[in-house]
């Protein structure tokens, strides 16, 4: 397939649901080879395959250092090189930071944070030996500070994000390989409206329209438009920095970065 990316190999993880498979889509028909992993909805990994058959699907916990390292390689054994990553794996559990236990406190961090530098840390002897390689982190504009109720472990995981994209920029200068973060602001996926009644998603949307100046809430289209601009050329003065795609939210407009 032709396009901007023809001859660029991209990893999506989580690229099995909402944002990820938004991304994945996008770069598959802007002509790269796509691979993406899942870990535990393979039916929805499996919907992806049954429209583009080309891409390839890897169970991976990026959890777990040993099933980041298999997943990579078995798609490197196959690509032999790999030039853009995008970690958009990521879990949201909610509820007041006072209750969380041990096990929601590991699976926030391990999984936004930890999950990250690992998948950097097997992938980075493949990108070092790429022309134009670039590493796209799904941060959260809950990262930079926007409050949502119940959310605060959430945040401190995206702000870390943030900061590891700011560092890896710096770390990775070196080598070329270029780090930026896109910050969404609200966008319907199944993480935002899973176990919500439809009048509770309306109320949802209601609240975030009135708190944009584009009278809109957000989709997986506007990030994996975002996560194209900052793989391609178009970018390539641009590193370190934090994409902010929340619909011009009212409250942020003081302070975004
Ligand atoms: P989603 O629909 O719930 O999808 C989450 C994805 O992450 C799935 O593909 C899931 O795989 C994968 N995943 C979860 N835990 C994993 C693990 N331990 N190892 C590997 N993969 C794992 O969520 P989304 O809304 O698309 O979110 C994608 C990213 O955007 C997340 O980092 C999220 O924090 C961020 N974000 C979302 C919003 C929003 O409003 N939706 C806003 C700001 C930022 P399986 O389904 O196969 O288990």
């Amino acid at each position: 397939m032709n396009g901007k990316f023809q001859g660029k190999v991209v990893l999506v993880t989580g690229g099995s649901r909402g944002i990820g498979k938004a991304i994945a889509e996008r770069f598959y028909t802007e002509g790269a080879t796509v691979a993406i992993t899942y870990l535990n909805h393979f039916e929805d990994a499996k919907d992806l395959l049954r429209k583009y058959p080309e891409i390839m699907v890897e169970k991976c916990d990026v959890r777990v250092r040993t099933s980041v390292s298999h997943a990579v390689n078995s798609i490197v054994e196959k690509t032999k090189s790999l030039d853009l990553i995008i970690n958009s794996a990521g879990v949201m559990i909610t509820g007041k930071f006072t209750d969380f236990d041990e096990e929601v406190y590991r699976t926030t961090m391990d999984t936004n944070l930890k999950g990250i530098i690992y998948v950097v840390l097997e992938t980075f002897p493949f990108l070092k030996r790429s022309k134009n390689a670039a590493i796209i982190n799904i941060a959260s504009n809950a990262g930079i500070g926007t409050a949502m109720p119940g959310t605060t472990l959430y945040a401190i995981s995206k702000a870390g994000v943030i900061m590891l994209t700011k560092r890896l920029a710096y770390e990775f200068a070196d080598d070329r390989i270029r780090v930026n973060a896109i910050a969404p602001g609200w966008v319907e996926t199944d993480m935002t409206v899973q176990g919500k009644s439809q009048d509770e998603i309306d109320n949802i949307k209601r609240y975030f329209k009135s708190h944009s100046t584009t009278g809109r809430t957000g989709v997986v289209q506007d990030v994996a438009s975002a996560a194209i601009y900052l793989a391609s050329e178009e970018s390539s003065f641009m590193n370190g920095q934090v994409l902010v795609i929340d619909g011009g939210r009212t409250d942020n407009l003081t302070h975004s970065i």
